[in-house]
């Protein structure tokens, strides 16, 4: 049985990462679940996964939490709390399903103790990387992705050398402006941009995936995860998402990994990897998809693509710069303050305005994604 701590439990990885435990009783327990404001869902989530400990960011609500479950459980509060709940030995896996930036800094506790990590926070490889993965190998801790991409090219490893890679093939779907001209961008909705055609998602990274930013920082999540440099990493788009991605190695052969586009199965073999556990999940019907289709990705169109093969190029600190400005250009958008095609615009901004650093410690590197959120934050347009 082993124990499973879940940061960002009320989201919509944290959510599917409870359905497949919901299913494996007698693999998996829950001793720990956070979330930032949720309180009704994962007060919903207490009942039923009885964890030890939960830590809720805002301190209000988690007030509010505590007064209503009047010390039944353990409530721990702040940002503070996410630390504590990394920090503490008591669980097996750490699912790191927290958005954006803030996942980091727990993510790097859990390591430090050894632990499993099955990571859905791509950004704690784009902005640390090289930070990260030296601490996984000092640790003896471990990343399984859980990013579907990734998670397909980690089980089209299973049994090869990583030597004999030639490439790695990151499918995209597109988003749901692959058929749009680049003018479109000017004035599409935030309505439009969340309107994925295949992935059911959270707001941040449905946007990322109409810009293509996604794609963008999982090519870079990518080369931390395999070790692969830019030139071995392509992006090739895949409307179907059926195919998650592949692997091509140095006689020609190419391995991929498909299933439906459906979280549940990348979140189930990051946690029972090496081992595959039988379960109820819908399977694909190849007959009924019918046809698979590829093509390449526009640059010149999904500028965002273009910027994160740029930054993972030049390196340092240029992710940590893109990833923040990215963060905050897409809050400005779900909020309405600038355009879609603004995102871009600020991303290619920040990076020429914020210095260059080729080297950047732990410290420096929260200390330019605090400097770039501020300098986007400070632009009106
Ligand atoms: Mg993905």
């Amino acid at each position: 049985m082993k124990r499973v701590l879940i940061l960002g439990s009320t989201g919509s990885i944290g959510v599917n990462a409870l359905n497949v435990i919901r299913d494996l009783p007698d693999k998996f327990s829950v001793e720990g679940l956070t979330t930032n404001s949720k309180i009704e869902l994962l007060e919903e989530q207490i009942k039923e996964f009885k964890p030890n400990f939960v830590s809720v960011k805002d301190e209000s609500k988690a007030k509010e939490l505590s007064k209503k479950l009047n010390g039944s459980i353990e409530i721990l509060a702040g940002e503070e709390g996410i630390l504590q709940a990394a920090s503490r030995a008591n669980y097996d896996i750490l699912i790191g399903a927290m958005v954006g930036f803030s996942g980091l800094i727990p993510t790097i506790e859990a390591i430090k103790r050894g632990k499993r990590i099955a990571l859905a926070n791509k950004e704690t490889l784009v902005v640390a990387g090289e930070i990260v993965t030296r601490l996984v190998a000092e640790n003896n801790a471990e990343i399984i992705p859980v990013d579907s991409e990734h998670s397909a090219i980690y089980q089209c490893l299973v049994g090869e050398n990583l030597k004999e890679v030639e490439k790695i093939i990151l499918t995209a779907s597109g988003g749901p402006f692959l058929n749009k001209d680049k003018s479109f961008f000017e004035n599409a909705t935030v309505d439009e941009a969340l309107n994925h055609p295949n992935w059911k998602m959270g707001s941040k990274i449905t946007i990322d995936s109409a810009t293509m930013m996604n794609k963008g920082l999982e090519v870079i999540e990518a080369h931390w995860l395999f070790g692969l440099p830019a030139e071995k990493i392509e992006v090739v788009i895949h409307p179907q998402s059926i195919i998650h991605s592949m692997v091509q190695f140095v006689d020609g052969s190419i391995k991929a990994q498909l299933g439906l586009p459906d979280m549940k199965l990348p979140i189930q073999y990051a946690l029972s990897f090496p081992e595959r556990f039988e379960n109820r999940f819908q399977r694909t019907d190849l007959p009924l998809i019918n046809s698979f289709s590829f093509f390449e990705p526009d640059f010149d169109k999904f500028e965002c693509l273009d910027l994160a093969y740029q930054v993972l190029k030049k390196g340092g600190n240029s992710p940590c710069i893109l990833n923040a400005a990215n963060e905050i250009a897409v809050e400005k958008f779900l909020r309405k303050e600038i355009k879609f095609s603004d995102i871009s615009k600020l991303n290619r901004q920040a990076l020429e305005k914020i210095e260059f650093n080729s080297n950047p410690n732990f410290e420096q590197i929260v200390e330019y994604d605090r400097k770039t959120r501020d300098y986007i934050k400070s632009l009106v347009l």
